[in-house]
């Protein structure tokens, strides 16, 4: 069993997709053991993305994440990662498989509705960023 931290971004909570997102998890066997809505300040942000600050893009990103609420979640299932990076699909929407959530729902590169761990190491930093142990089912 792995773990991931998925975010539906801001433009995902606004477009009212928070149902159907949780609804292709479930659909895939993907199991939900935290969830929450938060509506993050800068600094929590900026810690949550530290890995891309020196990024050309990492101010507009971090603009974007405070910019309204996001629903965070930890998922558990077999092989989650790469799982639900599949579900997402690829980062530009213009490049996610059909199907996908990016390319069913994002608008812009970097409003691309949902976010997803990429490896085991991330997944465990991004879930205890946001929730502690009594949180997680
Ligand atoms: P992810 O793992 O697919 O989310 O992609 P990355 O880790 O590479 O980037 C993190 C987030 O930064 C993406 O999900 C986008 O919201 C944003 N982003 C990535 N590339 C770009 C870019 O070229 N321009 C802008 N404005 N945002 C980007």
């Amino acid at each position: 069993m792995e773990r991931t931290l998925s975010i539906i971004k801001p433009d995902g909570v606004a477009k009212n997709i928070i149902g159907e997102v949780i609804k292709r998890l479930e659909n895939n066997s993907i199991k939900i053991i935290a969830i929450k809505m938060i509506h993050m300040n800068k600094n929590q942000a900026e810690g949550f993305y530290t890995v891309h600050n020196e990024r050309p893009f990492f101010g507009s990103l971090i603009e974007f994440m405070i910019s309204g609420p996001v629903v965070v979640m930890a998922l558990e299932g077999e092989n989650v990662i790469k799982k639900y990076r599949g579900l997402m699909g690829a980062t530009n929407y213009k490049e996610a498989e059909p199907g996908t959530i990016r390319s069913d729902f994002a608008t812009d590169i970097e409003k691309n509705v949902v976010h997803g761990s990429d490896a085991p190491e991330t997944a465990e930093f991004e879930i205890g960023y946001f929730f502690n142990n009594f949180e997680i089912i």
